[in-house]
């Protein structure tokens, strides 16, 4: 079920690159796994995948236990400040960093432990009021901030687009947030890059892949059964 599943996003991943000129091997593919037990991520990991996306931190905690190594796991959720020492260690890439505290708590517990912690900005491109993230406005400023941390590394901006029936829908947020990519890069902010762009997830990563998508965040298209599957 989830190598089926596999292979239609992976051919979808494939014919998206295709039509923009892209290379797959521009796209990470993050299989977000939140609700679905451990069983079911090694279906996803014996087909290859090594990227795995939690939005929960007791969850991911959980999980990385039983689970391979090997495994980068990604923290895309909202993260309380509380939480940050839990998972600084062990977590390849942290998606959602909104505020400068949270950026400072991250900091400070990277140094503790003498790590660089590599995070995303999260911006709330289409300014839904329900929606973690900062604004496109002040995006840079955080941005900046955050860089003069130590002990933190920004490589780059996230974005969770509405949810929608239609993936044209969110065409224009996904432009929006590759231009503000391009604007921050273009200030040459030190200890920064702007090489990840973190959109798309099952409903519409083939239009954030088009306007530039690095990471897609793909959960149900992956572990989607016809059982109702929950796990924490
Ligand atoms: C759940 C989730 C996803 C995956 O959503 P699907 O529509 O199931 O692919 C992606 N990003 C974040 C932040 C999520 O919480």
């Amino acid at each position: 079920m989830v190598r089926d599943n596999l292979d239609g996003i992976e051919k979808g991943i494939c014919e998206a690159c295709k039509r923009v000129g892209r290379k797959r091997d521009e796209v990470v593919l993050v299989a977000v796994s939140k609700n679905n037990p451990p069983e079911k991520i090694m279906e996803a990991y014996d087909e290859g995948i090594r990227h795995f996306g939690e939005n929960r931190v007791q969850e991911l905690i959980g999980k990385m236990d039983l689970l391979p190594k090997d495994i980068k796991w990604h923290l895309i959720g909202h993260l309380q400040r509380n939480k940050v020492r839990y998972i600084v260690e062990r977590v390849y890439l942290i998606h959602s960093v909104d505020s400068l505290r949270l950026a400072e708590e991250i900091s400070r517990e990277a140094e503790k432990r003498g790590i660089t912690v590599n995070v995303l900005i999260e911006v709330n491109v289409a300014g839904e009021i329900s929606k973690y993230g900062t604004t496109a406005e002040d995006a840079l400023q955080l941005v900046a901030a955050a860089a003069k941390l130590p002990g933190i590394r920004v490589k780059g901006l996230m974005t969770i687009a509405p949810l929608t029936e239609n993936a044209e829908d969110n065409r224009s947020h996904f432009v929006k947030l590759k231009q503000l990519s391009v604007d921050i890069a273009s200030k040459n902010i030190d200890n920064t890059s702007m090489d990840i762009l973190s959109m798309g997830m099952t409903g519409d990563y083939h239009v954030a892949i088009e306007e530039g998508a690095d990471m897609i965040r793909v959960g149900t298209g992956i572990f989607k059964s016809e059982g109702v599957q929950t796990w924490a």
